[in-house]
């Protein structure tokens, strides 16, 4: 059996910087650093910053006045913001930069009087964040979840309705989506480039060339992970039979039975000491060594938030000065 490796896969470079800055927060605040919502939606690396000192909470009442809080990669919505800064917290945002570009394309709308479709999934912090950006700002915000739901929105046919989309869609999906928002909405207007980031894109095109060469595909991924779970559907939609697995505990041998090549991808929050995990469990059913499928190289690096920036030099200065 041979193991094929999509490319790109696993962490993006919004995952990347978010668990670096609750790394950093510890190391310079020391624990316990308290995370609102899982810091990026994988087990395993929720519970590696867990035995470091990092406590997620879903609410920011549970967290002691004064103390370290960051929010996770998915975004916040103005009033958790302002709840920090009321309690006190020293607050650092890990929004991803591009959800942050969605919030200010949804202020953008809002600003000129259009009514905003967001295109995403009912729950998902992300989408929390973006409609609370959007309703805090006075927008009449609307949720879109399917194609039924475009088609039954009820905004009059003339509203000059804009649309924005949750980072982690499928982009196939979305475009079905939109397409039912254009033929309603003559005046709809949208991002100037997809809100759909280069990473999930660049995943969800390696997984498709990954379902085409293997009958068989394992997505590495929480259950709660977004764009995990549109990379096990584009791999079935592509003809392969796709599991979303936490780890390789999970690889049942049935799904590999006959199998003479089996692919192995990961969701943007999953890091890669899974996907090396994956492998070697599938080499101990006898598979040959992984290879690696050409795709397209990812040099996206995002700059750790400012406030943590000053920390960090101020920490190294008082560190000079008394050595
Ligand atoms: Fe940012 Fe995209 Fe990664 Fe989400 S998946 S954290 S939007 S780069």
């Amino acid at each position: 059996m041979e193991v094929l490796l999509a490319n790109p896969r696993g962490f993006c470079a919004g995952v990347d910087r978010a668990i670096e800055i609750v790394e950093r927060a510890l190391e310079l605040f020391g624990a316990p650093v308290y995370v609102r919502h899982q810091v990026v939606h994988n087990r395993a690396v929720v519970e590696a910053l867990g035995a470091r000192g990092a406590v997620f909470v879903e609410e920011l009442d549970e967290v002691p006045a004064g103390a370290v809080a960051v929010f996770s990669a998915h975004g916040v919505a103005p009033e958790v913001e302002e709840e920090a800064a009321r309690r006190g917290l020293r607050a650092l945002d890990a929004t991803c930069p591009l959800v942050t570009k969605v919030h200010l394309e949804v202020l953008r709308f809002v600003r000129a009087g259009r009514p905003v479709a967001l295109v995403g999934h009912a729950r998902h912090p992300e989408v929390e964040g973006t409609l609370g950006r959007g309703r805090a700002a006075g927008g009449a915000m609307h949720l879109v979840e399917t194609e039924a739901d475009a088609e039954r929105l009820d905004v009059p046919a003339d509203a000059p309705l804009a649309y924005a989309t949750q980072t982690t869609l499928s982009l196939d999906d979305t475009r079905r989506i939109v397409a039912v928002l254009e033929r309603r909405y003559p005046k709809l207007e949208g991002p100037a480039r997809s809100d759909i980031c280069y990473a999930t894109q660049n995943r969800q095109n390696a997984v498709r060339r990954l379902a085409r060469d293997c009958g068989r595909v394992l997505v590495v991924g929480s259950p709660n992970s977004s764009n995990s779970n549109r990379l096990v559907e584009i791999a079935r939609a592509a003809g392969a039979a796709a599991h979303l697995i936490d780890g390789p505990e999970e690889i049942r041998d049935e799904w590999l039975a006959g199998a003479d090549a089996v692919g192995v991808t990961a969701g943007a929050s999953a890091p890669e000491s899974l996907v090396r995990a994956v492998v070697a469990a599938l080499r101990e059913r006898g598979a040959r060594a992984a290879r690696e499928l050409p795709g397209e190289a990812e040099r996206v690096v995002f700059r750790l938030p400012r406030e943590l920036q000053r920390a960090a030099a101020q920490a190294s200065m008082t560190a000079a000065k008394t050595a």
